[in-house]
């Protein structure tokens, strides 16, 4: 046919979705072509990766792993390598699944260079939305969504007539501990954490879905990357996830999209975009569905919920604050060294100590991160002295 194939780069190839990016290219090779792969740890897989694709450039997140690639693959390591691969000239689209504020640098590497980002880092825009937005526009450069709940509202956008939306809905699933009594929250552990009902991702992902941190964090990515007021987004808990969000429109009716829960059909439109995707990763039956439930958000369930809005809500660097809280608390509570009650406290202590400031350059928000990570570390040695 001619038609070149579309070049990608995937930082954060060894996790859920990176993994889930390559298992995509790998069924449609003459629609695309990987160019750079880059791991945090898992250096094994990331050969095994680089082999199967026969890519020539790699990176690792952090120091280098030991790990064996083949002959003529370029091998680069720290966070500069990220943002170097990011902005490869040889690259249409970077898909950035990195997790945490590791992400930020490179995709803002990625549209200064003016790539195409499939964007699945949340905290890019949770940190620094107005940067990042601004970064995109100045170079022409387009951020797809990744998460299942934006994808879905793009989808759901181009349904509607310019000027017509007046409103977004996302939908949550609750999470794992949904119906757990609230008087049990405290004692939850990691592996029923970890075990979500609907969706299959990484750890940091499924404990912020178990808190509701990472629906308010899609809440304020949804701001950002669709221009909606914070006012105009609504959250409604979904146990079934077949609702991936809706649009409202002015009239007041809504459009939905809906399908059976798969990471592999939103990663996949964001790798075709803006051309439509072919592949059916799923076939939603509607007979299949049963009832479909939609329920207001429990604030004494899912204070991080609260507490990233607010934060959201306050601006300048205060989302960055929480953000950077709540990645200290997930991963002590993952290690089992807090409950996951603490990481509300955590959250909210880190905000309060933790004055915030404009969010006017990527260093102002960087370095309020690093501040709320050291709070938060505080913080959390004094929860574990409680604990023992
Ligand atoms: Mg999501």
């Amino acid at each position: 046919m001619g038609v070149p194939r579309k070049r990608i780069v995937v930082l954060g190839s060894t996790g859920s979705i990176g993994r889930s990016v390559l298992d995509v290219a790998a069924r449609l090779p003459e629609s695309f072509e990987i160019v750079g792969l880059s791991a945090l740890t898992n250096g094994r897989l990331l050969s095994e990766q680089a082999t199967r694709f026969g890519v020539r450039r790699v990176a690792f997140g952090g120091p280098p792993q030991a790990a064996t690639f083949g002959p003529g693959v370029v091998v680069r390591s720290g966070p500069s390598a990220l943002e170097a691969m990011a902005a490869d000239p040889d690259a249409d689209l970077v898909v950035n699944a990195l997790v945490g504020a590791s992400g930020l640098r490179p995709t803002a590497a990625a549209l200064r260079a003016g790539k195409r980002v499939a964007l699945a880092n949340k905290e890019s825009l949770v940190m620094a939305g107005e940067i990042v937005t601004r970064l995109a526009a100045e170079s022409g450069a387009e951020i797809v969504p990744v998460d299942s709940e934006h994808s879905a509202i793009l989808r759901c956008l181009r349904a509607a007539a310019a000027g017509e939306a007046a409103g977004l809905v996302l939908t949550a699933s609750g999470g794992p501990l949904r119906d757990l009594p609230l008087a049990e929250m405290e004692a939850a552990r990691v592996p029923d954490v970890l075990a979500h009902p609907t969706w299959s991702m990484g750890a940091k992902v499924t404990v912020d879905s178990a808190t509701l941190m990472n629906k308010a964090m899609e809440v304020v990515e949804a701001r950002w990357l669709f221009g909606v007021p914070l006012d105009d987004i609504e959250v409604v808990v979904h146990r079934q996830s077949i609702v991936h969000s809706f649009v409202r429109l002015r009239d007041g009716s809504l459009i939905a999209h809906l399908g059976d829960p798969d990471m592999r059909v939103p990663i996949q439109f964001a790798m075709c975009y803006p051309d439509a995707p072919a592949l059916p990763f799923v076939r939603s039956r509607p007979e299949t569905f049963g009832s479909l439930s939609f329920e207001p958000v429990d604030p004494r369930r899912y204070p991080c919920f609260g507490l990233m809005i607010g934060a959201a809500r306050d601006g300048g660097t205060a989302p960055a604050v929480a953000a950077g809280a709540d990645e200290v608390a997930v991963a002590e509570f993952i290690a089992g060294r807090i409950r996951l009650t603490d990481i509300a406290r955590v959250v909210e202590g880190t905000l309060a100590r933790v004055e915030a400031g404009a969010a006017d350059s990527l260093e102002s928000v960087i370095d309020a991160d690093l501040r709320a990570r050291a709070v938060a570390g505080e913080l959390v040695l004094g929860i574990e002295r409680l604990v023992a």
